[in-house]
């Protein structure tokens, strides 16, 4: 053959300055496309042999990679089919043909935004290489060996090659700034990372044995690779043991998983894999994306994130369809039909089996669930027809530590917990251990307490309130009871506004600072707590989102609130206004008396005011006003006055305060050490 020279028959004029521009984010692709090539050559030399086109021993088929450190070269070669020189200036040289011109074409607006996963093939190379030198022979009878060099520009030379064995061998020239690969345990790594599964054997150096206290190199072959792994055999020949040990290959760090779900379909698409629930505690972060993509046993990506729903990436395995494009962008990917309908297979598939394992399994399911709750209720958040289904399958667990499928739980606590306008209150804590006495409260009215203590249940509860029909959802601590569950109108207590005033001063002037409290009397009954700090539902979730990132800040920022109640049934609370009553009761009637008297003044102003345009009112009225209402102002203020001192020297107002602030973990300090003080006196 004689030598040819040629130009490669692109459309745009230089074609390298754009492989190196474009795929600059994933250089090392370019491994995983020259050894895929390698790999298909070789199964193709095996069909042509099992149709008897090609006759005679295959011999070894082994894919071969090599590299020299010395002269920064890497060599990829197989025993495949070959190629002629025809071939070579059809797949090679008219790279126009097959994909390159159009990809430039059809992302040249978008050059930026590229990141890695679409490969060039057998281009990819010059990613990383000044030269790439091609020696093959074809398995075509009587055919002749080639050599195909190409420096990174437009030129090539083609011409009789030295190959006398069957196959295909590329040579990789390296560039200055990628000699890595020239070395060897960069190319294991990435090898290990792409070519893990491929169903040729790929060799990279030798193995190595432990000998006279060092490691030497035997003359056996070092294959990186399991060319059958176990998501491409039968379910019905696997045991959980192999699913397990298949998860420790692929995850040596990380704890047992829950699950597996073999997948295996080939209508309406092709798909094989394995997919596995790991343990999931809190951290959501740590365990995403983990799942890896192929295409036909070849990586394409570990970043499954925008491709499938959010919550699968929760997931671990691998799953491989030869529908998955391989040489696309990431953002095609996305938008990919067959990956959407593969998507929607994969959500179904979990919910089957999740369905499953509750139905058959359900000693396991609950021994489970605090483990994989986070991903269902995660689930459910995000994904409409995985929430559909998981209403069925998830379940709630008690403060008792008993566990509810959804409906079995509202069946359990209807009759006793549905409130005057027939909703079912469904009553939960976050932290059993601070919120004991609600718990306990709650218990001994006969109602059920479930636990919520997840990261995700603030925005949890919300969804359950929509999922749910007729339901409310409440945590212990956010009112009385009785308030909680309103069984009928519950009753405000009977007291006159001026002393409704002067048991909120008493009470809020004994409180720790910093906080905003709403002190209200309260018919708690003779055996309720004395007093009961409350925090509002609505308040309180607002508050967890924002601090879960729910970008309501305004609410993470406002002083906590707390409502306040007196219960004002109970003897010791008796005792407390008793006593203000009996040593302040002549001040305060003095007060009643003056405020009437300016209230009186005021009011009788106020009616000659009436209907009066404002330039018509004579100024000494509007002074004489103003006079009454600071000085109505005055009283009010030396009222309070009054009602602190009252409360300053009662100690068993502190005590009862004190109490309460104890129980809800809330006093802390100086505050604290000076409740321990007055209680050791007390004693
Ligand atoms: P693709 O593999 O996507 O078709 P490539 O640019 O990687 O694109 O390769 C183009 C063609 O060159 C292949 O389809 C194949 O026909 C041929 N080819 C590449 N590498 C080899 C090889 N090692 N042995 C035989 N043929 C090869």
């Amino acid at each position: 053959m004689s030598q040819q020279k040629g130009k490669i028959g692109v459309t745009t004029e230089n074609i390298f300055p754009v492989i190196k521009k474009f795929l600059y984010s994933d250089h090392e692709i370019f491994l995983r496309e020259l050894v895929a090539n390698a790999v298909d050559a070789t199964q193709k030399v095996k069909a042509l042999a099992s149709t008897g086109e090609l006759k005679g021993e295959l011999g070894d088929l082994t894919v071969r990679i090599s590299v020299d450190e010395k002269k920064n070269t890497l060599t990829v070669t197989d025993r495949g089919i070959g190629m002629t020189d025809e071939e070579i200036d059809k797949y090679i040289n008219q790279i126009a043909f097959s994909g390159a011109g159009e990809f430039i074409e059809k992302y040249k607006d978008v050059a930026g935004n590229i990141i890695g996963h679409f490969g060039l093939g057998f281009y990819s190379a010059f990613m990383v290489s000044k030269k790439v030198v091609i020696e093959s022979l074809s398995w075509k009878e009587g055919a002749k060996p080639v050599r195909w060099e190409c420096e990174g520009n437009p030129e090539f030379v083609m011409k009789e090659g030295s190959r006398a064995d069957r196959g295909t061998e590329i040579t990789l020239y390296l560039d200055d700034d990628s000699k890595e690969f020239a070395g060897a345990s960069k190319v294991e790594e990435l090898l290990k990372k792409y070519c893990r599964f491929m169903p040729v054997p790929i060799a990279f150096g030798k193995e190595q044995e432990w000998k006279d206290g060092k490691y030497v190199e035997t003359d056996k072959d070092k294959i990186i690779n399991d060319t059958d792994p176990i998501w491409n055999k039968k379910p019905a020949d696997l045991k959980k043991e192999d699913y397990m040990k298949f998860y420790r290959e692929l995850y040596p760090m990380l704890e047992e998983p829950l699950f597996y779900i073999h997948l295996n379909v080939d209508y309406p698409f092709n798909l094989t894999g394995i997919l596995y629930f790991p343990k999931i505690k809190d951290r959501l972060e740590v365990t995403k994306n983990k799942i890896q993509l192929y295409c036909n046993q070849v990586f394409v990506t570990d970043s499954v994130d925008n491709i499938v729903p959010d919550f699968l990436t929760l997931l671990h395995g691998v799953i491989d369809s030869p529908d998955i494009p391989l040489n696309v962008s990431r953002s095609y990917l996305q938008s990919d039909a067959n990956v959407k309908k593969i998507s929607t297979y994969i959500t179904k598939k979990v919910a089957d089996r999740l369905e499953d394992i509750f139905k058959n399994d359900r000693k396991e399911y609950e021994e489970k669930w605090d483990n994989l709750k986070l991903f269902i209720e995660y689930g459910m958040l995000t994904e409409e027809k995985f929430c559909e289904r998981a209403l069925k399958f998830a379940l709630m667990k008690n403060t008792d530590g008993k566990f509810f499928a959804y409906d079995d739980y509202r069946k359990a606590i209807e009759a006793n917990q549905t409130d005057k306008d027939k909703k079912v209150v469904y009553l939960y804590a976050t932290d059993p251990v601070a919120q004991y006495q609600y718990i306990e409260t709650a218990k001994n009215k006969g109602y059920d307490v479930l636990l919520f203590d997840c990261q995700l249940d603030a925005h949890f509860v919300n969804l359950l309130e929509t999922k749910i029909p007729d339901s409310t959802f409440a945590r212990v601590d956010a009112d009385s009871i009785d308030r909680l569950i309103r069984k009928e109108d519950v009753k405000e207590p009977e007291m006159p506004e001026a002393e409704k005033t002067d048991l909120s001063d008493m009470f809020e002037s004994v409180l720790p600072e910093g906080n905003h409290y709403f002190v209200k009397p309260e018919n708690l009954g003779e055996n309720g707590a004395p007093i009961l700090i409350t925090q509002s539902e609505f308040m309180r979730r607002y508050r967890d989102m924002s601090a879960l990132g729910g970008g309501m800040n305004f609410y993470g920022e406002m002083p906590e609130s707390y409502t306040i109640d007196v219960n004002i049934q109970h003897p010791l609370i008796k005792r407390i206004l008793e006593a203000k009553n009996s040593s302040l009761s002549e001040q305060c009637a003095s007060f009643d008396s003056r405020r009437n008297e300016l209230q009186a003044g005021i009011d009788k102003l106020d009616a000659a005011m009436k209907d009066k345009k404002d330039e018509d009112i004579p100024t000494a009225d509007k002074d004489a006003k103003k006079e009454l209402e600071k000085e109505l102002g005055e009283v009010r203020d030396q009222r309070k006055e009054a009602m602190k001192g009252f409360a300053k020297d009662n100690i068993l107002l502190h005590q009862v305060v004190d109490l309460a602030l104890l129980a809800n973990n809330m006093l802390k300090g100086k505050d604290l050490s000076e409740f321990i003080r007055r209680s050791i006196e007390v004693l």
